[in-house]
């Protein structure tokens, strides 16, 4: 078998408990079915304890069929197939798009090399598919022809998506002040009646705001546990420390750390992972800080990986594309892949 994974196939609960636990983040927004399914099949293969992806059918199906090929090839464990959702307006949860028509034969196209998804070609718009809302676009358009718009998603399209999808765990995303809406999506899901292993509540800080966002981060996620807990889930706290841009450098990981600094010791109980700016240099930093350590201990439970594990995967997923294959039908690709995913994995 080929494996990363450089721990024990740990069941997921065990990996919170011992500050093992490694999640994936394929994007709340991302709908790229052939590249979900590639990083799923090797994130699953890497030994992840969970895949978080868009709550979208066939975003859900083709991580599936990633999971079943990591089965096939050894991977001693299936990992938790969580899905986000939000409780309002989100960064996580948008689109952009502009009208190739309107812009000017001799643009450069700055807005092709800022994207980290590879969603904007060499001449059309935006791949919607592709496109997982990381905002870089719009600013990088010198005319501002770019534009976002958010994903909606109404109650019964929540309700029932969860009872056809039954997912293993649910996140959702967050914001200061928004306890009334996030206690509406709990109806839902308790409408729904899928049972979860693991609520995840993602939330990052907010600056200090006037009217109802004006309530501290630790105090709101104790608002959220209360709910949570009434509800009968378990929660799971991410913190995001900037979001989706783990790719961007080794400087971004420090954000995260830097939340769990100030409000460690203040929040409500249950394991606790870091998102947002994630990369090879959030393992080390935590264990610079001492905090790569169980949760019984004072650590984190784990931490999550979204576009920094799917940056070191791109030179691998464009090869496999331009043979017009799966990267997982590629034998000579995708063990190297495996490998860089590894030292992401691995790095302490
Ligand atoms: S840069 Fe970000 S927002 Fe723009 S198309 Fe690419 S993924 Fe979407
Ligand atoms: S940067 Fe703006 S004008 Fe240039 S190709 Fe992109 S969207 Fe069009």
């Amino acid at each position: 078998m080929t494996s990363a994974t450089t721990d024990p196939w740990i069941d997921p609960d065990q990996a919170l408990l011992q500050g093992r636990w490694r999640k994936w983040i394929g994007g709340a927004g991302n709908h790229d079915l052939a590249a979900l399914e590639d990083l799923a099949g090797l994130t699953t293969l890497a030994g992840a304890h969970c895949l978080d992806v868009a709550f979208h059918p066939a975003a859900v199906a083709a991580v599936r069929r990633g999971i079943r090929w990591a089965l096939g090839q050894g991977a001693q464990r299936p990992p938790w197939l969580m899905v986000s959702l939000n409780d309002g307006e989100d960064p996580h949860f948008r689109k952009a798009s502009f009208d190739p028509d309107r812009c000017p034969t001799a643009c450069p196209r700055p807005c092709a090399r800022v994207c980290p998804a590879r969603a904007i070609g060499a001449h059309g718009g935006i791949l919607d598919d592709r496109c997982y809302g990381c905002g870089r676009c719009p600013a990088a358009c010198p005319l501002g022809l770019i534009v976002e718009a958010p994903i909606e998603l109404d109650a019964e399209a929540v309700v029932e998506g969860l009872r056809q999808l039954r997912p293993d765990a649910v996140e959702i995303h967050t914001r200061q002040g928004r306890t009334d809406a996030f206690a509406r999506r709990l109806e839902q899901l308790a409408r729904a009646g899928v049972p979860l292993r693991r609520l995840a509540v993602s939330c990052a800080e907010s600056p200090p705001q006037t009217g109802d966002g004006n309530v501290p981060f630790g105090p709101y996620l104790w608002s959220l546990f209360a709910l949570v807990r009434a509800g009968g889930w378990r929660p799971l706290w991410q913190l995001d420390g900037r979001p989706m841009s783990g790719d961007l450098g080794v400087g971004t990981a420090r954000a995260a750390v830097d939340l769990l600094r100030r409000w460690r010791g203040h929040l409500p109980p249950g394991p606790i992972q870091l998102a947002g700016g994630t990369n090879a240099a959030t393992l080390p930093l935590l264990a610079r800080e001492g905090l790569n350590r169980p949760p019984a201990a004072g650590g984190v439970a784990g931490v999550a990986y979204g576009s920094s594990a799917r940056t070191l995967l791109v030179p691998w997923l464009e090869q496999a594309e331009a043979r017009g294959r799966r990267l997982l039908d590629c034998r000579d690709l995708w063990p190297a892949a495996l490998d860089q995913l590894g030292s992401l994995w691995r790095a302490r």
